[in-house]
């Protein structure tokens, strides 16, 4: 659902306590020399009483929590991806928030946390991002990340759901994790995510869970674990944190959402551009063995992961059961072609028929 641009009069100021001595220098942002790098501001509100309340942005520093914060003990604990970029004409648009602020939500209510209204969401994000709009990088690959997140604060010892949460959004300039095309390695023994689990939600528990599989893959010479289903582990799900996609007899095919997927804004972007482009789309499971037959007879000859991280990220290698299948990757692939298509609705190059940018302006004094 598209929501409607808040208009400028509505929005409720947040209290901004500058940052004196900005840690990053614009130089520095533009020549690309930075990643993952905090910039200098924070936004937080608070949760108590069944309200959320002391909105603020403030220079980023550590936190103060009690160590018997129960997110840190029972990992009460939800986040949010999502990027800021500079358009051709030099202004900052953040794509499809109102999206981000839906799936935040839904995480939130998996874990038993408050939902932040999504107007709160949205000022929170684009006044941090007017703040900070010198920090969004230029370039095809760059983009400022924005990181919203929930944590439990309340302090207890003992096992409750928290009635205490801290809201706040960071952010800093970013570029690709993904640069070289992907060796993923299909994963036959541990779970990422069950019927009826958490699989859906971004909760910082399913991510400590899929390190160890991904370590053992990467030491087995792959970057990344290409989950299957936790019945079978038959069935591709997904990647990291990237949703994956097949070209399969020029039909695009991705797993179907459920509980086990993360609900992919990408995912989502790539299947609306496709449709409109005629690209036929099916939105369906693929075993093991499907995979395997139709790399070998040339059916399928696209995979890829999509995520706000990457974008679009090429898949040169699966590995099935100790043996390497490998793609071949041709600079005309279908996949590009989104990758493009979406970094020209984010740069201004092609129109935003969907409205899924949100230009930064007027949101900071
Ligand atoms: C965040 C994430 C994705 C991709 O979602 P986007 O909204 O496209 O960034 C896919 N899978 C997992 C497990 C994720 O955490």
């Amino acid at each position: 659902m598209l929501t409607q641009p808040i208009s400028i009069d509505s929005r409720m100021r947040i209290p901004i306590d500058r940052c004196t001595n900005p840690r990053l220098d614009a130089e520095a942002v533009a020549n690309f020399k930075l990643s993952n790098v905090p910039s200098d501001h924070l936004y937080i509100a608070e949760y108590a009483h069944k309200e959320w309340r002391k909105e603020r942005i403030a220079p980023y520093r550590p936190l103060q929590l009690t160590p018997l914060s129960l997110g840190l003990h029972y990992a009460q604990q939800v986040f949010e991806g999502m990027k800021a970029y500079r358009m051709n004409d030099g202004r900052v648009g953040v794509f499809r928030t109102d999206r981000h602020a839906q799936r935040f939500n839904a995480s939130l209510r998996r874990m038993a946390m408050p939902e932040v209204p999504a107007e709160m969401f949205a000022n929170a994000v684009h006044t941090l991002v007017d703040l900070e709009r010198d920090w969004v990088p230029p370039g095809p690959d760059s983009a400022y990340y924005i990181r919203p997140f929930v944590i439990a604060t309340e302090e207890r010892i003992g096992l409750k759901p928290s009635e205490e949460f801290m809201f706040l959004v960071g952010g800093g300039p970013f570029r690709p994790v993904y640069p070289k095309p992907l060796r993923v390695r299909v994963e036959r023994y541990y779970t990422r995510a069950a019927k009826g689990g958490t699989g859906f939600a971004k909760c910082g528990g399913n991510y400590a869970a899929a390190m160890l599989p991904t370590i053992e893959a990467n030491e087995a010479g792959y970057d990344q674990v290409l989950w299957t289903d936790a019945n079978e582990h038959e069935y591709i799900e997904e990647s990291g944190t990237m949703n994956v996609m097949f070209i399969i007899n020029d039909v695009l095919t991705t797993a179907p959402l459920g509980d086990t997927i993360l609900d992919g804004i990408t995912r989502d972007s790539i299947l609306v551009l496709a449709r409109e482009r005629g690209i036929t789309v099916d939105e369906r499971s693929v075993s093991v063995t499907e995979l395997r037959e139709r790399i070998l007879d040339g059916s399928l000859t696209e995979a890829f992961g999509v995520g706000t991280a990457a974008s679009v990220a090429p898949i040169t290698t699966v590995g099935i059961d100790g043996q390497d299948y490998n793609l071949e990757i041709k600079p005309d692939a279908v996949m590009f072609s989104f990758k493009q298509q979406l970094l020209d609705i984010r740069t201004g190059a092609a129109p935003d028929m969907h409205n899924w940018m949100t230009i930064i302006d007027g949101y900071v004094k």
